[in-house]
């Protein structure tokens, strides 16, 4: 798809939602309008979310070994 603000194409594969995010972020933000940078953040916050539940999942591994290591110290 191509760029609402810019004459770049963003290739449509599976990233193209973030791909097209992270274009707006560096090169349009400070040129969105209104509405454009409430949507924009609303998404940033989702894609923000979503990154720390992911980093969450992988923690919950690790919480025992945190757990028992800072017993050990007792
Ligand atoms: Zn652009």
């Amino acid at each position: 798809m191509k760029c609402k603000y810019c004459k770049k194409i963003l290739s449509d594969d599976d990233d193209l939602v973030l791909n097209y995010f992270n274009h707006i972020e560096i090169n349009h933000y400070d040129s969105l309008d209104n509405e454009d940078k409430i949507m924009h953040d609303v998404r940033k916050k989702m894609l923000q979310s979503k990154n720390e539940s992911e980093l969450k999942k992988k923690n919950v591994g690790d919480s025992d070994l945190i757990f028992n290591a800072k017993n050990s110290e007792f």
